[in-house]
């Protein structure tokens, strides 16, 4: 269960932060709705040379919806259906490897719920 953001602010003033309710990521993600482009990837590589030759492949931790991955051969592989839009891909990646874009029109992540 999720804790409203006046319930934490409350906590916080009153110093009963033990009382929070742990929040974790995954409770978020599952409050989105995503409106797939099946046609169009808004993410892409740039270049599958720079990411062979790139040492700790940060994508693979600050995402924070898991979208990069590695497959057996260690190619960088983007989900990105679950992409949440955030930007971190953006700035986070150490060589600029990293293609983004909004999603076309109609297509992308809703947040119902926050
Ligand atoms: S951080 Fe950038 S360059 Fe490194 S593996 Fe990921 S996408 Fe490739
Ligand atoms: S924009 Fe955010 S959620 Fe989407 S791929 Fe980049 S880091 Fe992950």
């Amino acid at each position: 269960m999720v804790m409203k953001k006046r319930d934490r602010f409350e906590a916080k003033r009153t110093g009963k932060q033990d009382d929070l309710f742990p929040v974790y990521v995954d409770d978020f993600l599952m409050t989105l709705k995503y409106y797939v482009d099946e046609e169009e990837s808004h993410l892409w590589i740039k270049d599958f040379k720079i990411c062979h030759s790139c040492e700790y492949k940060p994508c693979l931790y600050f995402c924070p919806a898991g979208v990069y991955s590695r497959d057996s051969d260690g190619t960088i592989q983007i989900a990105f259906q679950s992409c949440v839009e955030c930007g971190c891909c953006r700035v986070g990646c150490p060589y600029d490897n990293i293609g983004w874009k909004l999603p076309r029109g109609g297509f992308g992540v809703a947040y119902k719920f926050g």
